[in-house]
């Protein structure tokens, strides 16, 4: 099996659960008391969060690809950048290094390409949903037409994911205001929802909606996996 390595803490709630399923999907693949072999640097994510809101983005990717270096140098093999916001410095993370950075906004397009779907809505923070890096490159190169909520929704989904979500506060009255939200990007014609922040699936899910949903974390774990299992050409790091 071979050696992911992890950017994680963004948050550590979701870290947490990237955690889990890593674990459970190696698990269910290889039987018995087969686990995930990663290695983590976790940030403090007060730090990257300040950054985010002062809009200091260079300074954010130059934190991570320090993080990516180190994870490199111990012996990673690929790169899992576990949250979608920071892949707005994906590039300077990947730049940084020379193993492969497993693209959250690639496996979540790839999926929707499979799954047949055109029009999608995005549940994310405030900068992926209005920010060009992720929309963008869901247009781009999977020929997406991504929607998102009106912009008095979008604040309050934000708020939830950085003052309860990212703090381990799971509360059903947020529940019900994604409910809401997710009801009104499928009648703006969404054939799917993307949890394009890797807290959403703490708060929703399948259940919440009536078309399918795309859990980002999930999505990402997967790939990883799929990665980290696949050993059969490549010597083990
Ligand atoms: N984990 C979140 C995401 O997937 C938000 C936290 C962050 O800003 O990194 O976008």
């Amino acid at each position: 099996m071979r050696l992911l390595g992890i950017l994680g803490g963004m948050s550590w709630t979701s870290t947490a659960e990237y955690y889990r399923v890593l674990n459970e999907e190696v698990a269910r693949e290889r039987g018995g008391l087969h686990s995930a072999r990663v290695l983590l640097h976790s940030v403090d994510f007060a730090e990257v969060a300040a950054l985010q809101r002062s809009g200091e983005w260079d300074a954010a990717g130059a934190l991570l690809a320090d993080a990516a270096r180190g994870l490199e140098a111990s012996g990673a093999g690929a790169l899992l950048l576990a949250t979608n916001t920071m892949h707005n410095v994906a590039d300077a993370v990947q730049d940084a290094v020379s193993i492969p950075l497993l693209h959250i906004a690639d496996a979540t397009g790839e999926r929707l390409r499979a799954a047949g779907l055109t029009r999608v809505g995005l549940l994310a923070t405030a900068f992926t949903m209005e920010q060009d890096f992720y929309t963008g490159r869901l247009a781009g190169k999977y020929g997406l037409d991504v929607i998102v909520p009106e912009a008095d929704e979008r604040a309050e989904v934000h708020r939830i994911i950085f003052d309860e979500l990212c703090r381990n506060v799971i509360r059903p009255e947020s529940r019900e205001v994604y409910r809401r939200v997710m009801t009104g990007l499928v009648a703006r014609g969404a054939q799917g929802l993307i949890l394009g922040c890797t807290e959403i699936t703490l708060l929703v899910g399948a259940p919440d909606t009536t078309v399918p949903v795309f859990d980002t974390t999930r999505i990402h774990v997967e790939d990883a996996v799929r990665w980290m299992l696949d050993d059969a050409t490549t010597p083990q790091r």
